[in-house]
């Protein structure tokens, strides 16, 4: 088993991880132990590491952009200009294939660095315990500053409330939604400016893959009248039902498991935070749950698939009328035409 001071190296913040300087003791290897691999990559190389670390890590990966510490270093926004962590975890009861799969990235990753892709540091490999692992992964979520107002804090840390600040508390869990994804973001700093607009403040909210409930909550704290979170994986239904209790929106913020159609009468504001091929094939229920003048903000857009959904939008009877960008991702506003 991994000695107290390994499970706590695991947890510490992005940023402080050094390469391995010892090889894993595979003999601590076993059930109930993961092994964590790692690497700081520039953010344009961040895919290719991502798809090189599945690969051997078959689990998936997740991605840590570089934080930049703001508010007498009491929140973080994010700084595209640092290298990302790319983390991505094989389950330890398999020491000879772990032993195989790191062998493996390593020489994958060296091939991508021989590509010419911009800087990717070392393999950094860690163990990680199951029974630390929330711990592990909660110390990687600092409070974070979207737009000028939203704050997502995360409700194992604190932070000192300016004047004017919307504060949403986060528990994220395993759900999708912990607004370090640009897709999240660009969505919230979007639905701030629909708010100073005048488009939030009594609305009612439609939130199509609510994951974390993070964009309902967020529309919720900006004065929405009605809110329903709607998403097909139950994890994602209990991590929002839950965040909605913690910022008292029980009662304004209604979470389903399921998609569109919701049979529900239609709304002012639909938000959709997925992803080009499923915006596309969505489109016409996303349409058909608008009412006249309504609006939707549908982001998860990747930069090259931005033709598509502007068709699939266009064919729907939505016209977009603004659009937000960061590093490769895209946000569209889109309106329903009046028939
Ligand atoms: N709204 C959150 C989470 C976005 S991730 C945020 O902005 O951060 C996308 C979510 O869409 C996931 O939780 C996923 O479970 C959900 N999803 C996947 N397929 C879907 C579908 N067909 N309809 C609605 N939601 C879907």
């Amino acid at each position: 088993m991994p000695s107290a001071d390994r499970a706590k190296q695991a947890a510490e913040p992005a940023g402080a991880a050094e390469p391995s300087a010892e090889p894993i003791d595979l003999g601590a290897l076993g059930p109930g132990v993961w092994v964590e691999l790692s690497v700081a990559a520039d953010i344009e190389a961040v895919e290719a590491v991502s798809e090189t670390l599945t690969r051997h890590a078959p689990g998936g990966t997740s991605v840590e952009p570089a934080f930049g510490l703001v508010d007498e270093e009491l929140g973080a926004v994010i700084d595209t200009s640092r290298p990302a962590i790319v983390r991505a975890y094989l389950p330890g009861v398999d020491p000879a294939g772990v032993r195989l799969a790191i062998e493996e990235a390593s020489k994958a990753l060296g091939h991508l660095q021989a590509f010419g892709l911009r800087p990717i540091g070392d393999l950094t490999v860690r163990l990680v315990r199951e029974a630390d692992w929330a711990e592990a992964w909660r110390s990687h979520f600092p409070v974070l500053r979207v737009g000028r107002r939203l704050v997502i804090r995360p409700t194992w840390r604190r932070h000192r409330r300016q004047p004017g600040d919307v504060v949403l508390s986060l528990d994220p869990g395993m759900a999708f939604g912990t607004g370090l994804h640009p897709t999240t973001r660009l969505c919230l700093a979007a639905l701030e400016t629909l708010a100073d607009e005048g488009f939030v403040k009594g609305a009612r909210v439609l939130d199509v893959g609510c994951g974390s409930g993070i964009l309902a909550i967020a529309a919720g704290k900006l004065g929405a009248r009605e809110l329903l979170g709607v998403d097909p994986d139950p994890i994602a239904v209990e991590a929002s039902a839950a965040n909605a209790r913690l910022n008292g929106l029980s009662r304004r913020l209604a979470v389903r498991r399921g998609s569109v159609p919701t049979g529900e009468p239609p709304y002012q504001l639909v938000l959709a935070n997925l992803i080009a091929s499923l915006l596309v094939q969505l489109a016409p229920h996303l349409a058909a749950e608008m009412a006249p003048g309504a609006r939707l903000l549908a982001s998860g857009i990747f930069r090259d698939r931005e033709g598509e959904v502007r068709e699939a939008f266009a064919s729907a009877g939505l016209t977009v009328a603004r659009r937000w960008a960061e590093d490769d991702w895209l946000a569209l506003e889109a309106l329903l035409v009046a028939a």
